[in-house]
């Protein structure tokens, strides 16, 4: 369940995303809508030395409140934000499986049917656009349409999610399926769900599917 304090509902996401492994060495980031504006880590932000005053707030016109700089992924994740109104909150992190898939500019197709959960039929990898830049930031919009996250070329993850435990949801079921679609190709060739199947899949998921992000 969410704290009513965004503040310390980030900090939470930040220490699970650390005691599971997917944010080694503090190289993810969290951010969540704000009143208009968007709170986001910041740089060098990990668990143990996160306080809720650390949290920084970025807000309509882009004017940084707090005292430490945002996350240098933050023109990501506000972009991500203005082009996905449903989304309320942002992950993205360097996740083994997620990294090494994308260090092959590989989108994982539908090897399994739990992709129909991201709202399509495969999860893209976006093309490679440099780190804390905003063409990063455009990089994943384009990967992202009609999609709640997307591979980043040699780089990691991002995930859009409703709230921050939705998005940590998607975290752990995006890094899980990468993990095991390399298994699967690392044991031969997986079969793929022709598209005419993922279309009755994402029927069934009914609302989780296309339109409307997972709750
Ligand atoms: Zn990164």
């Amino acid at each position: 369940m969410q704290s009513t304090d965004p503040r310390q509902s980030i900090l939470s996401i930040v220490k699970r995303l650390e005691d599971d492994g997917y944010n080694l060495a503090s190289t993810g980031n969290v951010s969540c809508r704000d009143q208009g504006g968007v709170l986001i880590t910041p740089t060098g932000g990990h668990s143990g030395n996160l306080t809720p005053e650390r949290i920084v707030r970025i807000d309509a016109d882009g004017k940084v409140q707090g005292e430490g700089a945002p996350s240098s992924e933050w023109s990501m994740h506000t972009a991500i934000l203005k082009a996905f109104p449903e989304a309320n909150a942002v992950i993205h992190t360097h996740a083994d499986s997620c990294v090494v898939l994308s260090s092959l500019g590989k989108s994982i197709p539908a090897f399994h049917y739990m992709l129909a959960g991201f709202g399509g039929n495969s999860i893209r990898c976006s093309r490679y656009a440099t780190f804390g830049t905003a063409d990063l930031g455009d990089a994943a919009v384009e990967a992202m349409r009609d999609r709640r996250a997307c591979l980043l070329a040699n780089h990691g993850m991002v995930v859009a999610g409703q709230s921050l435990e939705a998005a940590l949801s998607l975290v752990i079921k995006l890094e899980t399926l990468a993990r095991q679609y390399l298994m699967a190709c690392q044991a031969g060739e997986p079969m793929i769900i022709p598209d005419d199947e993922m279309e009755r899949v994402l029927d069934r998921y009914g609302k989780y599917g296309r339109t409307s992000l997972p709750h």
